[in-house]
């Protein structure tokens, strides 16, 4: 489970979160919306403290990561990060990509990280493009790589950051199916998306931020068709 309470952030004396409480329960995808500059990808990025945060409270399981005592690594082992640009070693196989971390970081043998990597990528329906290089895959296909990658480091919760905005329209689908997938097997997952259909119908809760608050909570199908408040209901007259 993911607890953030009270978070703030600035730069400078520019405050970008402004006091943002936010869980996410074992199991639970939870979708965060809003507009562009709102904080998203800050708040998500202090969750695995790529964001050192300003004031607040952010435990993973119960530990509070900004306690000097927490092993930062072993804790962001644990927490899949998948980028809107799908970041993978562009000068590395598919297989080298899954299986690096795994190495390195979990301290896997080599046998036991192409397993582990070539059930991820059967996962994502990719079997076949393991000895590829990522420039020669679509972006859809990028991405299903990158999640598989965060999958093989076998992390107990995801954090996807607009997986799907770089992709063409006719590639979102099989990266969203793929999500759906691991939303279906108990993943715990947070989600900053602009596919209102994906937070419908495999959110748990949505949450509506604007200029660094949570504006609004709720279950998805409430929020979307009877937004209470008014910054809400004038972003999704935009969106949806
Ligand atoms: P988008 O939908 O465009 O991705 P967002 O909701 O993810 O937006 P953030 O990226 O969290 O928004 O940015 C929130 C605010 O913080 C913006 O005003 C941004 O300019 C500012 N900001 C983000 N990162 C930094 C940084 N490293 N230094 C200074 N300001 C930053
Ligand atoms: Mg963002």
């Amino acid at each position: 489970a993911i607890a953030v309470r009270g978070l703030h952030k600035h730069y400078g004396n520019h405050e970008v979160l402004k006091g943002i409480d936010f869980f996410v329960d074992a199991g639970q995808v939870v979708c965060v919306i809003g507009p562009s500059g709102s904080g998203k990808s800050t708040l998500l990025r202090c969750v695995n403290r790529l964001e050192e945060p300003s004031a607040g409270e952010i435990l993973i399981e119960g530990v509070d990561i900004c306690d000097p005592e927490t092993d930062l690594d072993e804790m962001r082992s644990r927490i899949g990060m998948v980028f809107q640009q799908f970041n993978l070693f562009p000068h590395l196989s598919v297989l080298k990509n899954l299986t690096l971390a795994q190495r390195n970081v979990r301290g896997r043998s080599k046998d036991e990280a192409v397993q582990i990597a070539r059930q991820n990528l059967e996962k994502v329906g990719l079997s076949t493009k393991e000895s590829a290089y990522p420039a020669h895959l679509s972006g859809g296909q990028q991405q299903r790589v990158a999640i598989a990658r965060a999958l093989s480091m076998k992390p107990d919760m995801m954090l996807f950051d607009e997986p799907t905005s770089a992709l063409d329209p006719e590639l979102v689908g099989d990266v969203l199916g793929v999500m759906k997938e691991l939303a279906q097997e108990g993943m715990t997952m947070m989600v900053v998306t602009h596919e209102m259909g994906f937070a419908r119908e495999v959110g748990d809760k949505l949450v509506f931020m604007d200029g660094g608050v949570v504006v609004e909570e709720g279950l998805p199908v409430e929020v979307l068709s009877n937004p209470q408040h008014e910054r809400t209901q004038s972003f999704l007259s935009k969106v949806l």
